[in-house]
């Protein structure tokens, strides 16, 4: 049974477990003999990043960054570091984890920002991408799921800091929101 608040399971555990697993191998294919880094942008990414790296076969580095850009379920276009890396990432491969691309605000940001450190590369991994919701292009390395424009829920992704636990993405019903 879904949470009360859940409209529709969009995407079940045992699918997202799969195509994490599937993610995973394409990056240790990809980043063989590189200098990987993963820098996890908090909260979403917290349980796509653990499930990733649980499934990558070398040696790899991992970092956080926590922006705030979102208020409840609107985007208000403005974005703020509220923790910054710890590490220094000039001449690593970074690949940043990302919950969701949506507007791509965000990620453009953080694109930006990171690229002035000199990263000898740097790439973009997110488990959930809207395209339809797009106000500046990204270039995304990898993406788990193509999803519609609906306001989801779930495996890390939250809504006012409630659902994060829940282990598939379901949509939110408009009497939760
Ligand atoms: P963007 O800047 O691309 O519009 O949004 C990026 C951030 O907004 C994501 O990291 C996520 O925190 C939040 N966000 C965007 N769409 C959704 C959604 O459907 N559900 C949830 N829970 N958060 C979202």
């Amino acid at each position: 049974m879904p949470h009360k608040n859940i409209e529709e399971i969009l995407i079940p555990g045992n699918r997202i477990n799969k195509r994490v697993v599937a993610i995973a191998r394409k990056i240790s294919r990809d980043y063989r003999n590189k200098d990987l880094v993963f820098v996890g942008v908090l909260k979403g990414c917290a349980l796509f990043l653990s499930d990733l790296i649980k499934e990558i076969n070398m040696d790899c580095s991992v970092d956080f960054i926590c922006l705030s850009s979102y208020s409840g379920a609107q985007s208000t276009g403005v974005v703020r570091t509220i923790l910054d890396l710890r590490q220094n990432i000039e001449n690593k491969d970074v690949l940043v984890v990302e919950d969701i691309v949506d507007s791509g605000l965000t990620m453009n940001y953080l694109l930006r920002n990171l690229k002035t450190r000199r990263p000898r590369s740097i790439r973009v991994c997110t488990l959930l991408d809207k395209p339809s919701c797009r106000k500046v292009s990204i270039p995304i390395a990898y993406a788990g799921f193509k999803i519609p424009n609906k306001f989801v829920v779930g495996y890390g992704l939250d809504h006012n800091e409630l659902y994060r636990n829940l282990p598939y993405i379901g949509v939110l019903k408009n009497s939760a929101i």
